[in-house]
């Protein structure tokens, strides 16, 4: 439709997710109206995200270092772990302040059609944290859809018989969503509503 680098740019936006093609053509001469400075301030952090950000060894969170923030604080409790499915849904519960333990995130859901399965996700990591017998609650924070439920029950079935207590957040959760969707005061009420699964 337009010529060139406007075109490339339109493209490139819209290949982003819930960026439709009007919201990239929006976007793409949003930028090219805005200060020459706003644009490059842009252009080195999207450069500076993908070589400095790296995942968190342990628990494959978002990290400037080799161990993320919630990992090397030595107050989280390490005696609980909340498994989710994204980086963004450790901010979301970090929002509700009713968690001080550490996390695990897995990097996606089990979703057959999409050709994800458990070897697909962070769990045989998960499973050498659990082995030490440090950790005595696992807390099953999946986003409350079709693919959260099922991650959910696979991991709780291969985590039961080591003996330690599994937890589901409590429902009220908005159903079919992602986690980061659910206000604090609701994923608040869900976490310290949680149940024992077995
Ligand atoms: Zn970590």
């Amino acid at each position: 439709m337009y010529e060139g680098a406007v075109q490339d740019l339109i493209d490139e936006l819209g290949r982003l997710p819930g960026v439709g093609p009007k919201s990239a053509q929006r976007i793409a001469f949003h930028l090219l109206a805005a200060e020459s400075a706003d644009v490059t301030r842009l252009a080195e952090t999207l450069i500076r995200v993908k070589s400095s950000v790296k995942f968190c060894s342990v628990c494959g969170n978002v990290a400037e270092a080799d161990i993320c923030r919630i990992c090397g604080d030595l107050r989280r409790d390490p005696t609980v772990i909340c498994v989710v499915e994204e980086p963004k849904d450790v901010v979301a519960v970090e929002r509700t302040r009713e968690f001080r333990g550490r996390y695990h995130v897995l990097g996606g859901a089990i979703s057959p059609i999409d050709g994800v399965g458990p070897d697909d996700l962070r769990i045989r990591e998960l499973l050498t944290r659990l082995r030490d017998g440090v950790v005595t609650e696992l807390i099953l924070a999946t986003d409350p859809n079709l693919e959260g439920e099922a991650t959910a029950t696979y991991l709780a079935r291969l985590v039961n018989p080591m003996g330690l207590t599994v937890t589901r957040l409590a429902s009220g959760l908005p159903v079919g969503g992602d986690l980061e969707y659910a206000d604090e005061v609701t994923l608040g009420r869900a976490f310290s509503g949680r149940r024992r699964v077995d």
